[in-house]
C-alpha cells in the first residue's frame, strides 16, 4: 500500500489540531503548516499525496499557494483540497477549483466526510496513477519497437532491390510485379514508422506549452513550405488575422501543416480546393479553425479520427492514420483542445483552442 501523507495547513491552531487528528485516527500519516511558505517547504520535503489548503493564510492567499505547489517538480499531480469557513461564496469556491483545486470543502465539516471525501480524492489519483504508468509502459513500447524495426526493414529494402538487380534478365512480368509489392509495402511501412516515431518522441518530450507562437507567422511558414502541393492542386486558401498564443512554434507550425496537407488531400476530385483559416477569441482563449470544401466524413466518426492509426478512407488516399494523432497530442501539450466537424460531400472544419499569449495571469486575480 502507497504510504500516504497529507499536509494540514491551517494558521488557526485550533482548527488544524483536530483535523490532524481526525486524519491520524482514519490512519493517515499526517504533517503540517501554518502559512504558505511552509506550506511549500513541507510539501519538497515531504511529496504528501493530498495537502487540505486553507484559503486565508497570513503570508498569502491559498489560491496561490495551490498554484505554486502544482509548479514545484514531483507536485503537479499531488491532490489539493482548499478548506475555509470564511471563503464559502460560490465565487471563492468556483476561483479555487479553476485555479487547480481538486476539491473546495466548506467549514463546518463533519469529521467522517472530511475522511471520505478524502479516501475518495485517493482512490481517483491511485487509479490515475495506474494509468498513468501502463500508458508510459505502451509508450516506451511503441518507441523501442518502431526504432527496432527500422534496421530489418531498410535490409528488407536493400536486398530486395540487389535481387532485382541480380535477377533482372530473367524476370518475367510475375515476378516484377511481386517485386513492386515488395518495395511498396517497404516504403508504406517505413512511412508508418516514422510517424510512430515522431509521435512516441512527442509523448516522450516532457516540454509543454514553450513560449509563444505568433499563429500568422507560423501560417506564412506553412504557406511558403506547401507552396508546390498548393500549387498543384490549384487551391484557393484565405485567412483572417490570427493570434500570438501559448504554445512551441514548431509544434504548432506542424499542426497547420498536417490539417492543410489533410485539406488538399482529401479534397473532391472536381472542384479546386477552397480553405479558410480563421480565428475567433473567447475570453482568454483563441480558436483557430481550417474550413475546407473536400469530401468530408460522416461526423459520428469526429473524434475516431484523432486516435492513432484510424482512417476513414481507404488506400487511394495515402496516409498512416497518424498526423491528426499528432495533431491532438501537440495541442494538448499546448493547453488546448482540438477538435471537428464536418458534413460529407460538403466540407471538414477542424478547430483547435489555445491561450492567448498576452494575458495568462490576469484574470480572476484577488478575488479573495
Ligand atoms: P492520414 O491522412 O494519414 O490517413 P490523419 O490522422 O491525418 O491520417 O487523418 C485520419 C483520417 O481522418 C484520414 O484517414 C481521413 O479519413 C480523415 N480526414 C482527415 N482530414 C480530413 C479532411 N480534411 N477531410 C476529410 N477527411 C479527413
Amino acid at each position: 500500500m502507497e504510504r500516504c501523507v497529507i499536509l494540514n495547513v491551517d494558521d488557526y491552531l485550533p482548527g488544524r489540531y483536530a483535523r490532524t487528528k481526525v486524519l491520524r485516527q482514519a490512519g493517515f500519516e499526517v504533517v503540517e503548516a501554518r502559512n504558505g511558505a511552509e506550506t511549500l517547504e513541507m510539501a519538497q520535503l515531504h511529496k504528501p499525496a493530498l495537502i487540505l489548503l486553507d484559503v486565508n493564510l497570513p503570508d498569502k492567499n491559498g489560491f496561490e499557494v495551490c498554484r505554486e505547489v502544482r509548479a514545484l517538480p514531483d507536485l503537479s499531480t499531488t491532490t489539493v483540497l482548499h478548506v475555509s469557513a470564511s471563503s464559502i461564496m460560490p465565487q471563492h469556491q468556483v476561483h479555487g477549483l479553476d485555479s487547480g483545486a481538486d476539491g473546495y470543502l466548506v467549514e463546518p465539516l463533519e469529521p467522517s466526510v472530511l475522511v471520505a471525501t478524502i479516501n475518495a480524492h485517493l482512490r481517483i489519483r491511485r487509479a490515475e496513477a495506474a494509468l498513468r504508468r501502463s500508458n508510459e509502459g505502451l509508450e516506451e513500447f511503441a518507441f523501442v519497437i518502431s526504432h527496432d524495426l527500422q534496421e530489418p526493414l531498410r535490409n528488407i529494402g536493400i536486398y530486395t532491390q540487389l535481387m532485382a538487380n541480380h535477377l533482372n534478365p530473367h524476370m518475367d512480368e510475375q515476378a516484377r510485379m511481386y517485386e513492386k509489392y515488395v518495395r511498396s509495402g517497404v516504403t508504406r511501412m517505413q512511412n508508418l514508422i516514422q510517424d510512430l516515431l515522431q509521435f512516441s518522441r512527442l509523448v516522450r518530450e516532457e516540454n509543454e506549452r514553450e513560449g509563444s507562437a505568433d499563429m500568422g507567422t507560423v501560417l506564412d511558414r506553412v504557406l511558403d513550405n506547401m507552396k508546390p502541393m498548393i500549387e498543384t492542386e490549384k487551391a484557393m486558401i484565405t485567412r483572417d488575422p490570427l493570434p500570438i498564443v501559448l504554445g512551441d512554434e514548431i509544434l504548432l507550425e506542424q499542426v497547420l501543416r498536417n490539417l492543410l496537407s489533410n485539406s488538399l488531400k482529401y479534397r473532391k476530385p472536381d472542384i479546386a480546393p477552397e480553405i479558410h483559416v480563421s480565428a475567433t477569441r473567447s475570453g482568454r482563449s483563441w480558436t483557430i479553425s481550417l474550413r475546407d470544401n473536400g469530401i468530408g466524413f460522416d461526423p459520428k466518426f469526429a473524434e475516431r479520427i484523432f486516435v492513432l492509426f484510424q482512417r476513414l478512407h481507404g488506400p487511394e488516399y495515402s496516409g498512416t492514420g497518424v498526423g491528426l494523432a499528432i495533431c491532438k497530442r501537440i495541442v494538448e501539450k499546448s493547453g488546448g483542445r482540438i477538435w471537428a466537424d464536418s458534413t460529407p460531400e460538403v466540407g471538414s472544419t477542424f478547430y483547435f483552442n489555445l491561450m492567448d499569449a498576452s494575458d495568462v495571469e490576469a484574470p480572476g486575480a484577488g478575488i479573495v
